[in-house]
Formats: structure tokens, C-alpha cells, sequence
């Protein structure tokens, strides 16, 4: 138990225990205990809920809702689940938001025990204690958990700051594993890291707005002042002071004590195994704040999928740790050039030999998962299968280690980051010869049934299952013996659950053996009769004896042996490596097909992808369809890139692509491009047009206006932004003057790299005021009137927006295309007659003070006006006037 209580959700009037049967009394103890839990209250071979419990469960699980006995006169609502099936029902109470506190019986029940012939009669109810609560944050069990994912328990807490808004602590716990980290963020910052981390749990003051995450969120207040959770800490992880660990705030040492308590109190006091706390520096990773994560599909879709993701798409691991460990790497990606190169550098080694990689899949395919096995081993939770997959996972990580150094013989080429991971794969060993030697090949699912243990490993076991097998052996051979003595050939001797081991005759032969002395009379069926001797009785008693001895002997065995497990420190270690082999594998294997490069990254300030390409998209366009891969170059000198071309034509897919290639280098994972040379990214942010974002719901124009706040707030010079379509969610002039100021704001006051998509074509004229700023459009072919898109990016401006073509190839009815079309001719011209159509746009705006030209005026571009300076049309030949034309053309557009 812990100081912190989170309060009741939901309260309701619940009945009062008075006058409860002393089962029931058991009850509303324990639910009182764990108010704001399900209580799965174990009777027999049931976990039975009881009043609002059941109600809500009943219909949660979709199982009948029943009565029992009464309450102050009531029926008192109730629905069970059997308990070899309350992993499936746990697993859907949990997805829905519920959380259980599980009641068992602490003690056997008389009729259980062995060698007892009669049911004993049983005085006032067992024992039953709360042994686990069960919530989203704190699960251990595979049947609860997504392999391929972390599961973690995050705890906030606030620290007033001068500045008004907290700052915040955070700590997380991924108990199935082990992980604990921390980290400290302004409240503005608490965004992006929810959406890095996506905890399955927050532990949040209540008054704190989590947004979509305030689903997740259990009540919890700091546990006590920050001096006691120091020390509490400190004595948790045996040392004197955390400073051991790094630096950590007031806020995040309370929040992980915060952590670590709830974790401890879900598994009713026993303190999981978990790694040091380790505080995170967030200047070293790529900063990704909520939005751009959204838009660009990292780990989930948007529509909650898996399928279409960034993650899905480079995934190659085969392995859950791998997979966690990949999937970590893009929710983080590092800002480091070294740290990267390191990542790169075992990869780019490993791709050269096909023969070894593949090797190491075969291996780590059949590795199974020790982080997890050990996470719960942990809680006391460990099952036989558990023990066999540390043995079998050192076994795989000796193997890849093996594997491993074959690889490009001399030790020297061998990249660093790989020469770690091999010391770390090379441990262990003592631990899996011992587990090696204890464990039976076939182990059994559940401890209690027993031949977890190999013969010739602990000799009193062996003496007891020797003893006990004696036994049998001497009740089989006695069949025969028995047989003879009565003269019944068709005398057999059984073992019954009721009555042990007894002799079973046919009946018609039973009465002449019933006036025996030497045989006791048992049970009489039409068919058959069973007897007693004493002899069978005493052997039987010797087996039950031994088999117990054995059963507790086994028990013991298991204990030392996870002991002796979790004792070493290395194995976390062997685990990672392992897992890490599996990434830089998987890295290595979609690098290999020469499609996907190594990326130059360093601290410079360039941005060059050649032939570049969107993974996702590419990968779901099929077989027949070739994705156009487009290069991207933003220079010093033109860093800021305007794209425009009509709907359909590849924008946004062109932009994420961009957006994609830096979060993939800077992961250290292959970029799928010809070559590429980034300067690192401190901060990335992708904007979707709201009208691209109209399934989340919400005042589209509001939220694009409040993002777009963050990208000028936020973004500084190493920043990379992409917006698509910004201005879209409201009137076509408002939007145009946005986009339009945003445009001018990235080029000029931020200063960033960016990549701006819109439809807005009118904003090509900004080239003449902003010179580092690039025009580029989609290519459009246009045959005979129907517009082909090429999805390939060109320098230039789109000249039309070829909607109305687009309206027909969607399939909108013919007259109502003629209709637009028409209705098109006339606005143009319109536009192109009447007077200056957007007197609004200042060229020479506030942040632009060199430019004086009047804004009423047509400019003409003096490039052009030079050029056209230097024509002299008389001296033209007809071939040269049309490409002087040409050229006066590329430059007015
Ligand atoms: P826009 O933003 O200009 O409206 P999108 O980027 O949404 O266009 O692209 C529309 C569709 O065109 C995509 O769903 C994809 O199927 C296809 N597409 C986009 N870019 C490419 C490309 N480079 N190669 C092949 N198909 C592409
Ligand atoms: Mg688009």
C-alpha cells in the first residue's frame, strides 16, 4: 500500500455491509480496499463480481447478469468468469478502460488436499487477499499485452515555475520489460512527449487538461515531499544517493517514486525488477510535437491502424524486443551526428553480407522474448516457460554472437557500436548452463504441473519422484498379482479422484468378492464394483506423500533457479544487445536491395535528397503502379521551397516524403532515396491542410490556426518545416492573406529550411520580394483537354489548378462539369479585365523594409526587364525569337 489513493471514479451508492454473510463481509472489505477496481472475487473455480461491479462487467463482457442470495432484502446483483478463462475476459475489461483488483483464496481448501478421502467440513469462508490489480499501465501477461509495443506507465507531476505555467516531472515504467526513464518539460513541451511516449496509463493531477489522452488517466497525487522520495528511491535501487543515476528535478523524482509505488501496489507490494531510473536530455532527440506526429503517421495511422505506418513500412525485425526497440527509434529520433553514425555504421556493415544476415534471422526468429519473460518472473508471476526462454534466449544471443564475428573477419573493421553488442551477447553463460542442466526439454504451461525440473539435477527431488514412481510401479505389477489371488482376469486397479487407488471388478463378479476380509467394499455401479485393500491404501498414501514432496522439492528448485536468474545483471543487457542485433538486421535487409541509402548527416546546414521517395505511399500503390520518386534541395541560398499544382497531383505526399527522410536519418535507419545529405533537424514540423483533416472533427480553421501558432512560436533556424495547404479551413482571401504572411514569416523571421504546399498559386509572385525562396509545381500533362499527373516535382509555378478536370475524373455528373467549367471562363475573365485583384498583398510588408515598390502596380520582375533589354527583335532569326520567347516566359512565370 502507499501513501497515495487515487480518489473513486464513477461513485455510486454502494450498499453497506451490514448485516452482509461472512463470504459477503469478505467482500466489502476488499472493496473498500480498491474502491475505484472491478473486484474479481475468487469462489472456487470462479472470480464472481458482485453489485455495481457486475452490472458494469456483466455488460462490459457480455455475460448473463444473475442473483444471489439477498442484501437488505435485495437480490444482490452477480456475474463470474471461470478462472481458466480470465486472461480473454481481463484482457476486454481492460480495453475498455476498466481496471481489476483480483481477489484469490490465500489458502487450499480441505477438499483439496491429497490423501484425504472425505470432503472436510469447512468453518466460515477461506482467506482471500487482493494479490494484483490490474490496469492498462501495469500488465505483465502476454495474453494482455501487444508484443511489438511498449506498455508504459507514465507519472506526472507538476513544480510551480516563475514564469506562471508548471514545469513539469515525468517518469515511465514499462513494468514487462523493466524500462524506467524521466524527464522534465515546460507544460507546453508535456504535448510532445504524451505523443512520444503514448502511455497506456497517466498518473496526473486531475486538474491538468490531457487532451486525448484524458481517457488514460488515473487520479494520482505526489506521493510526498521531494527529500523522502529521494531517499525512498535511493533505497529502492540499493544506493546512497540517486546522483548515482544523473540529475533529476524535484518533479521527476516525485513522479518516479509516483510510479514506482502504483507499480508496487498493483502487484501487492512485490517490486518488479526494473533498470536504474535514467533521466532523458530532450536536446538529444528530434523534437516532434503532437500534431506532426498525427500527420505523418509514424506508429499509428490516423485512423488508430497500424498497417499504413512509417513503423509497418521499414519494419524487418523479428523479434517483439526488436520491433519495440525500432519502433522507440522513430518515436525518438537523435539529433547527434556521432550517435547516428554509429547507428548507420552496423547496418551499412552488416547489408554487405547476405549469407550471415540471414543466419542471424534464422536465429533471433526462434529468440524468444526475455525482457518480458524476466518482467514477469519478477512479480512472482514467472511460469516453467518463462525460465525455458531466458535459457533459449542466451542460447540465440551465443548464436548471433557467433554469427556475429564471422561477419568480415578482422576485428578492426568491425563498426564500435557492434564490438559492444557483441561482449553484451557473449554473457550469460553460467546462467544458461545452470538453466540448461535444471530444466526439463518440454517444458509444462503452469507450475503446478509439475516436470519442470530434468531428472539428475537435484538429487532430493529425485529421491521423491523415485520414491513416488516406485510406488506406481509396485500398483502395477500388484494388478496382476490381485488378479491371480481372486481369480478375476478381468481385474484391473484404477486410480479414482475420490476413493485413490482401488480395485475394479465387473459387478456380476463383485458380490462373490464382497464377504472377502481382505477387501474393503467401496462403490457399487450397475456395471462395475470397486474395492479396497489395505496394501493399495498405504501405497497410495506413499505416493501422495512422495508426489508431494516431489511437487514442493520442484517448487523450491524453480524458486532458486529464478533467484539465480534475476540476480544476473548482465542478462538485461544480453537482452538488448539481442534486440538491437535484430534492428540493425532489419535495417541491414531493407538497405540491401540498393533502394534505400545511407544518409550523409552532420552539422551543416544542407538538405539534399536525390530520387527520394514516400515509403508508405510506394508501398501501398501495388505491383503495377510505379511511385515517381522526386529530389528535394534546400540550400542556404534557397531554403525555403513553395510548391504549388492542382489536388491530386502528389503534394502532400511529396512534402511527408521530405518529412519522412529526416526522421529515418535521424534514427540512424536507411532513407529510401538515390543518396542523401541532411544537416541535422532540432525540430521537425508537418502540418496537414485542415481540409485534409476533417475525420478528426473539430473547428478545423481553429485547430489550424492554433498549429500554425506553434510553428511560428517554436521553430528556429536548424528547423525544418512542411505545411500543406495552410489557409484551406476558411474564406479564399483570408486564407490566401495567411498563407501568404506565414510564407513570409518562415523565409524571412524564422529563417528554417521549409516546404510549403499550396493551391494558393497567386503566392508564386512572392519570388520577386523573398530570394530564398524556390518555386517549384507538380508536372501536369495536359492530353487532349484531360490532365495527366506525372507526380513528378519541377521548378516553376502551376499555371492552372485543373479542379473542374478533377471534379470529372471523380466522376461528378457531366452538366454539372460543363456548368463549372463555363462558370470558370467567365470568372477569369473577369479577373483578368477588371481592376488589380488583391490590392491586398503587400510586396514591401512589414518584415520586408528594402522593398519600396507601390504595391498597386504590376511589378515586372527586372530579370525580365533586363532581358528584354537585350532582345533585339530585328537581329532574330524566327527559331531564335520563339526560344528567346521560351525564355522570357520561364522567367515572367
Ligand atoms: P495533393 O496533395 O497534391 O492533392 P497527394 O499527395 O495527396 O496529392 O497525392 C494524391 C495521390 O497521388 C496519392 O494518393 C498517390 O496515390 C498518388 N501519388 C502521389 N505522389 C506520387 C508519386 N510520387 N508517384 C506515384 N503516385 C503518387
Ligand atoms: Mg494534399
Amino acid at each position: 500500500m502507499t501513501d497515495e489513493q487515487p480518489a473513486r471514479t464513477g461513485a455510486s451508492k454502494r450498499p453497506s455491509p451490514e448485516g452482509a454473510s461472512p463470504a459477503m463481509a469478505q467482500w466489502f472489505a476488499l472493496k473498500n480496499e480498491n474502491p475505484e477496481f472491478l473486484l474479481f472475487f475468487r469462489m472456487g473455480d470462479f472470480y464472481e463480481l458482485f453489485f455495481d461491479d457486475a452490472t458494469a462487467a456483466a455488460s462490459a463482457l457480455d455475460i448473463a447478469l444473475t442473483a444471489r442470495g439477498s442484501h437488505g432484502g435485495e437480490p444482490i446483483p452477480m456475474c463470474g468468469v471461470p478462472v481458466g478463462a480470465a486472461q480473454a475476459y481481463l484482457s476486454r475489461l481492460i480495453r475498455r478502460g476498466f481496471r481489476v483488483a483480483v481477489a484469490e483464496q490465500t489458502a487450499t481448501p480441505p477438499s483439496k488436499m491429497k490423501g484425504k478421502g472425505k470432503v472436510a467440513a469447512q468453518k466460515g469462508p477461506l482467506p482471500r487477499a487482493v494479490v494484483r490489480l490490474i490496469t492498462p499501465g501495469t500488465l505483465t501477461e502476454d495474453e494482455l499485452l501487444e508484443p511489438g509495443r511498449s506498455n508504459l506507465l507514465l507519472a506526472l507531476v507538476a513544480e510551480p515555475s516563475r514564469r506562471g505555467l508548471p514545469e513539469w516531472g515525468a517518469a515511465w515504467i514499462d513494468i514487462s520489460t523493466g524500462q524506467f526513464e524521466t524527464a522534465r518539460c515546460t507544460d507546453a513541451e508535456l504535448g510532445h512527449l504524451l505523443a512520444r511516449l503514448d502511455p497506456a496509463e497517466i498518473l496526473a493531477p486531475p486538474d491538468r487538461d490531457l487532451g486525448e489522452y484524458d481517457l488514460r488517466r488515473t487520479p494520482g497525487e505526489p506521493p510526498s515531499s521531494p527529500d523522502t522520495a529521494r531517499a525512498r528511491l535511493a533505497e529502492s535501487f540499493h544506493v546512497a544517493s540517486l546522483d548515482a543515476f544523473g540529475t533529476f528535478s524535484d518533479a521527476e523524482t516525485t513522479a518516479a517514486l509516483m510510479a514506482v509505488d502504483y507499480v508496487k501496489r498493483s502487484q501487492a507490494g512485490a517490486m518488479p525488477r526494473l533498470t536504474p531510473p535514467m533521466p532523458q536530455e530532450d536536446q538529444d532527440t528530434l523534437g516532434l510535437d503532437p500534431a506532426t506526429r498525427a500527420s505523418l503517421d509514424l506508429l499509428r495511422a490516423r485512423d488508430g491502424g497500424t498497417e499504413h505506418t512509417l513503423f509497418a513500412t521499414v519494419n524487418r525485425t523479428s523479434t517483439a524486443a526488436g520491433a519495440r526497440m525500432l519502433a522507440s527509434w522513430i518515436a525518438a529520433p537523435l539529433t547527434n551526428p556521432a550517435r547516428i553514425a554509429a547507428r548507420q555504421a552496423c547496418w551499412d556493415w552488416l547489408r554487405h553480407d547476405s549469407v550471415r544476415a540471414e543466419n542471424l534471422r534464422t536465429i533471433l526468429r526462434s529468440a524468444p522474448d526475455i525482457d518480458r519473460a524476466l518482467g514477469r518472473l519478477s512479480v512472482g508471476r514467472g511460469q516453467p516457460r518463462d525460465l525455458g526462454a531466458l535459457r533459449d534466449g542466451i542460447a540465440a544471443a551465443h548464436l548471433a554472437a557467433t554469427e556475429l564475428t564471422r561477419i568480415n573477419g578482422s576485428d578492426e573493421k568491425r563498426p564500435e557500436l557492434i564490438k559492444r553488442v557483441l561482449g553484451d551477447l557473449q554473457e550469460c553463460a553460467a546462467l544458461h548452463d545452470e538453466l540448461n542442466d535444471a530444466l526439463a526439454d518440454e517444458l509444462p504451461a503452469r507450475l503446478e504441473d509439475g516436470g519442470i525440473i530434468a531428472p539428475g539435477y537435484d538429487e532430493e527431488l529425485d529421491t521423491h519422484r523415485t520414491l513416488r514412481d516406485d510406488s506406481r510401479r509396485i500398483i502395477a505389477s500388484l494388478q496382476a498379482d490381485y488378479g491371480e489371488r481372486f481369480g478375476i482376469t478381468s481385474l484391473k486397479i484404477r486410480h479414482h479422484a475420490q476413493l485413490g487407488y482401488v480395485i475394479e471388478v465387473p459387478a456380476a463378479v463383485g458380490a462373490r468378492l464382497r464377504s472377502r476380509e481382505d477387501l474393503q467394499f467401496r462403490q457399487g455401479t450397475a456395471s462395475l464394483a470397486r474395492f479396497a485393500t489395505e496394501e493399495l491404501s498405504a501405497l497410495d498414501a506413499e505416493i501422495a506423500a512422495a508426489a508431494e514432496c516431489a511437487a514442493t522439492r520442484e517448487r523450491q528448485v524453480f524458486a532458486a533457479l529464478v533467484a539465480r536468474a534475476l540476480d544476473d545483471d548482465k542478462l538485461p543487457a544480453l537482452a538488448r544487445a539481442l534486440a538491437l542485433t535484430d534492428v540493425i538486421r532489419s535495417c541491414a535487409s531493407l538497405a540491401a536491395g540498393e533502394t534505400w541509402c545511407r544518409p550523409v548527416v552532420d552539422e551543416s546546414e544542407a538538405f539534399e535528397l536525390v530520387a527520394c521517395r514516400h515509403p508508405v505511399v510506394e508501398a501501398a500503390l501495388g505491383s503495377g503502379v510505379r511511385f515517381a520518386a522526386n529530389s528535394c534541395s534546400l540550400s542556404p541560398e534557397k531554403r525555403v521551397m513553395l510548391l504549388t499544382g492542382p489536388n491530386m497531383a502528389g503534394k502532400s505526399t511529396f512534402l511527408r516524403q521530405n518529412a519522412l527522410a529526416v526522421i529515418l536519418a535521424q534514427a540512424g535507419l536507411p532513407v529510401p532515396a538515390t543518396s542523401a545529405h541532411l544537416g541535422t533537424v532540432d525540430r521537425l514540423f508537418s502540418r496537414v491542410g485542415a481540409a485534409d483533416d476533417l475525420a478528426r472533427g473539430r473547428s478545423t480553421f481553429m485547430v489550424e490556426m492554433t498549429e500554425t501558432a506553434a510553428i511560428l512560436n517554436q521553430a528556429g533556424p536548424r528547423s525544418l518545416v512542411v505545411v500543406d495547404e495552410i489557409g484551406r479551413g476558411t474564406s479564399t482571401l483570408d486564407g490566401l492573406s495567411i498563407a501568404w504572411a506565414v510564407l513570409e514569416a518562415l523565409h524571412s523571421n524564422l529563417r528554417c529550411r521549409a516546404i510549403f504546399a499550396t493551391h494558393f498559386h497567386e503566392l508564386a509572385r512572392l519570388t520577386e520580394s523573398l530570394p530564398r525562396l524556390s518555386l517549384h509545381t507538380m508536372a501536369v500533362r495536359d492530353w487532349k483537354g484531360q490532365v495527366v499527373f506525372l507526380h513528378e516535382v519541377v521548378s516553376g509555378s502551376a499555371k492552372r489548378s485543373w479542379g473542374v478536370h478533377v471534379a470529372k475524373l471523380a466522376g461528378v455528373p457531366a452538366p454539372v462539369v460543363e456548368r463549372a467549367s463555363r462558370l470558370l471562363k467567365e470568372l477569369e475573365r473577369e479577373h483578368t479585365a477588371g481592376p488589380q485583384p488583391l490590392p491586398l498583398f503587400d510586396a514591401a510588408s512589414s518584415s520586408q523594409p528594402a522593398h519600396n515598390e507601390p504595391s498597386s502596380e504590376v511589378s515586372i520582375p527586372d530579370e525580365l526587364r533586363e532581358k528584354l533589354a537585350d532582345i533585339d527583335p530585328d537581329d532574330l532569326s524566327p527559331r531564335e525569337a520563339l526560344s528567346a520567347l521560351y525564355a522570357l516566359k520561364k522567367i515572367a512565370t
